[in-house]
């Protein structure tokens, strides 16, 4: 469902990413891990189209993100094409990114009537079912404000999965939360993953939850991707120095 062909990012002078090969099949699952500031956020967002490459093509159902300017510069394609290629693609967010002024029920009805057009009630009924689905059917009119971090958390699962997306993107979620909310995510997106049908990216420290869940991990450093394969191989039998080293911070 999404191909990155010698994908460069640099801000400024600053090169973060610097040949990124990668291919996400469908209902496949991969954890990103690497070092902070390796550019994990970069790659994500740049399939959700946040960020523009430098350089390399990004195509998502064979269609590509980007089209090349006379100058050299990728621009994005057009609109309609963005537009159909965001609704594929679900992401959620370290902070939560919830709309502070509508209730949860809203938070996730916004997009299917703006986007997908869809009516009210369809979009009601939607939202209520996938609310149902992390466990927050009896929040529907309560304000991010007076929810955990947790429940926001899975608020912002249940607004991306309303749109149905094939690729659903992770950026760790569990992060900026208390350590006690912790399982509460993690167990969401188990049940997701074991559902089986979504491609899913996880940008994610969760060593261990990674070794359950993924059928393929990335190693990001220094701008690539330098090892990857099962989770048994690279994180429990890993080769390179960089990568233990990595790992050893872990345990
Ligand atoms: P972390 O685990 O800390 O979130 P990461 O691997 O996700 O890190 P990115 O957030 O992708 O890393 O950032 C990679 C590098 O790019 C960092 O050095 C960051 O400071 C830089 N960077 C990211 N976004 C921008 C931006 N908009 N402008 C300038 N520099 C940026």
């Amino acid at each position: 469902v999404a191909k990155y062909r010698d994908v460069h990012k640099s801000f400024g002078d600053v090169k973060v990413l610097r040949g990124i090969d990668l291919d996400i099949s469908p209902s496949e699952k991969v954890a990103l891990i690497g070092p902070s500031g390796s550019g994990k956020t970069t790659i994500i967002r740049m399939l959700m189209t946040l960020d523009t490459p430098t350089s390399g093509t990004i195509e998502v159902n064979g269609r590509n993100l980007w089209h090349m300017e006379k100058n050299n510069e990728l621009l994005p394609a057009n609109e309609k094409h963005l537009r159909e290629v965001r609704g594929d693609i679900g992401m959620v967010f370290q902070h939560f990114n919830l709309f502070p002024h509508l209730t949860v029920l809203k938070n996730c009805m916004t997009a299917p009537i703006n986007v997908r057009k869809e009516s009210k009630e369809t979009a009601k009924q939607r939202s209520i079912e996938m609310l149902e689905k992390v466990g927050l059917g009896d929040k529907l009119n309560h304000y991010p404000s007076q929810l955990s971090g947790g429940q926001k958390q899975r608020v912002a699962m249940a607004r991306a999965l309303v749109m149905r997306p094939k690729i659903m993107l992770f950026d760790e979620v569990t992060s900026a939360l208390d350590p006690e909310l912790v399982g509460e995510v993690l167990e969401v997106i188990r049940d997701l993953a074991e559902e089986g049908e979504m491609a899913m990216i996880l940008v994610t420290h969760e060593m261990d939850f990674a070794l359950d869940i993924a059928d393929r991990v990335l190693f990001l450093n220094d701008g690539v991707i330098e090892a990857e394969g099962p989770p048994s191989e690279i994180l429990k039998n890993p080769e390179s120095k960089r990568l233990k080293d990595f790992l050893s911070r872990f345990t």
